[in-house]
Formats: C-alpha cells, sequence, structure tokens
C-alpha cells in the first residue's frame, strides 16, 4: 500500500458527499470510480463512457493513464 492509497482511503470514508466531476451529480458509493492521484470521484458509468471514446482508462482532471480505481474492487479485497 502506498501513501496515495490510504490518503485515498480517509478519503473515501470520509462521510461527506461525493460529486461527479462529469456530471456533478451525487455518487452512491458502490458506483464510485477514484482517481488516486488527483482524488477526484466519478460515476462508474461516467468514466466508462469516457473511456469508451479513447479506449483506455484515463483521468478527466489530471490526464493520468491506469490511475482511476472503482470502490467496488476495494471492498472485495
Ligand atoms: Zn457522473
Ligand atoms: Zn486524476
Amino acid at each position: 500500500m502506498s501513501t496515495n492509497t490510504s490518503a485515498l482511503n480517509s478519503a473515501l470514508y470520509i462521510n461527506e458527499i461525493k460529486t461527479c466531476l462529469i456530471c456533478w451529480e451525487n455518487i452512491d458509493e458502490m458506483d464510485l470510480t477514484f482517481c488516486i492521484t488527483c482524488n477526484i470521484f466519478l460515476h462508474n458509468e461516467c468514466e466508462k463512457r469516457e473511456r469508451g471514446v479513447r479506449g483506455h482508462c484515463k483521468c478527466p482532471h489530471c490526464q493520468d493513464i491506469g490511475s482511476l480505481g472503482f470502490f467496488k474492487n476495494r471492498i472485495i479485497k
């Protein structure tokens, strides 16, 4: 676990409303995608739509490739 990941963990577990960077709607935790580089949140669906255009996962905020993670996967771990 990197420092980045634990910082993100605290960000995720803070009980605040998370807003999607793409559509600005609130995000349910089960529908949450986040960027480990810049700590922004997206809907899984919004990220998928963005990725569909480019063919790879890229953060719409910091433009980092492969930095996006899914909250769902974290629960399974
Ligand atoms: Zn969205
Ligand atoms: Zn980012």
